[in-house]
């Protein structure tokens, strides 16, 4: 069977390479006779296998020493919890951007820790852009300021992060990690749910410098304590072995494809081709603002509900899935994470041309 284009916002396309290297060392992997799924995890097959994967995350990123790179569970969503539980420890205060329902959720189940301040929201134009803030819509005390870097259900990004001077910055970069360097020393922390662009469900990688570890709350659950995770080097208890091996894969792809300078110029290059179809288009718009729009996921839609179904049904029988907007708004959504090829970009665009031409 021919393998579909696959513009899912998550869990989404991995490279066709990882994918066949995975399935040639299924059954052994490098001699050792098992699959890494049945390996101890702390077996020095496995030992190697999370070291690789860090290594090659700092050299990607560009990791400072200062920094600890964590492999935990529980989805981003946990991290929504675990973030004030860990660094919410001095006035108790935290700072939070809205620009859409990821940032809400974290800011939402921030509350049940502290003063949660929403300093910005952009909800009244329904996330279509990321409002803009000055140094002093921050409270000088608060602990640290949040935000989502790259929206993924409304498709906006920053393109600058907001002026929150020496406060403790912490982003959620789920649906934009390794798309694109990033200074990760603006950060307290970085972190993302694999399944967008890294690797299946099942992972959290989580980017912290060391001097904010260790003040969490004494109510902290155990595995939700990063200084804990951090002493146990991410082997507290057992890991999501086979998950953090696709990720080594996955950053193994990356750096033999020219790392995230030439991810980067590739993922500019696809979103320019749709951006530029959509902008010219009579049929289709997308609902962002230019200066905002995401590389990673672009929402568009028709002015005609019954349109956008069709345009969804006969994309699928083309071998274009998963292009139904998220249920919270409707239309349609191209997600075109680091594992899409171009040609996958062209051949929406040319379907999307031909579907303009018979329908109107
Ligand atoms: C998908 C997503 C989440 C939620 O991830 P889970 O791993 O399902 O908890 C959080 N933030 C962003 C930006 C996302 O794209």
């Amino acid at each position: 069977m021919a393998r579909v284009y696959n513009f899912s916002a998550g869990p989404s396309m991995l490279p066709e390479q990882v994918l066949k290297t995975a399935a040639a060392e299924m059954l052994d992997y490098k001699g050792s006779g098992q699959s890494v799924m049945e390996m101890s995890h702390r077996s020095k097959w496995f030992d190697d296998i999370i070291k690789e994967a860090e290594a090659l995350m700092r050299e990607l990123y560009k990791i400072p020493d200062n920094y600890k790179v964590l492999f935990l569970q529980g989805g981003a969503s946990a991290q929504f919890s675990a973030i004030p539980l860990n660094f919410m420890n001095g006035s108790g205060k935290a700072d939070y951007i809205i620009t859409g329902q990821w940032a809400k959720k974290a800011f939402q189940e921030a509350q049940k820790y502290g003063d949660v301040k929403a300093v910005a929201s952009s909800a009244d134009k329904t996330f279509s852009y990321i409002p803009k803030t000055k140094a002093e819509d921050f409270r000088e005390d608060a602990d640290y300021v949040y935000i989502c870097m790259n929206n993924t259900i409304y498709g906006t990004v920053y393109k600058e992060l907001p002026p929150v001077g020496d406060k403790v910055l912490i982003a959620d970069v789920s649906s934009c990690a390794l798309s694109e360097p990033l200074d990760i020393s603006k950060f307290g922390m970085v972190y993302f749910g694999a399944q967008k662009n890294v690797a299946p469900a099942g992972l959290v990688v989580a980017i912290i410098r060391e001097d904010l570890l260790g003040n969490a709350r004494d109510i902290t659950p155990v595995m939700m304590n990063y200084k804990i995770q951090a002493d146990a080097e991410s082997l507290y208890n057992t890991p999501p072995c086979y998950t953090i091996y696709i990720c080594k894969l996955v950053l193994e792809w990356l750096k033999a494809n020219g790392g995230l300078d030439a991810m980067k110029e590739r993922n500019e290059k696809k979103a320019k081709l749709l951006y530029d179809f959509l902008d010219n288009s009579k049929m289709f718009r997308g609902t962002v603002v230019p200066e905002d729009r995401s590389l990673m996921n672009v929402p568009f839609v028709t002015d005609d509900d019954e349109l956008n179904a069709k345009f969804v049904k006969e994309a699928t029988e083309a071998g274009l899935v998963n292009l139904k907007g998220h249920r919270t708004v409707g239309g349609m959504r191209a997600s075109i994470y680091n594992a899409m090829p171009y040609e996958g970009v062209e051949k929406l665009v040319e379907f999307m041309a031909e579907f303009e031409k018979a329908n109107s």
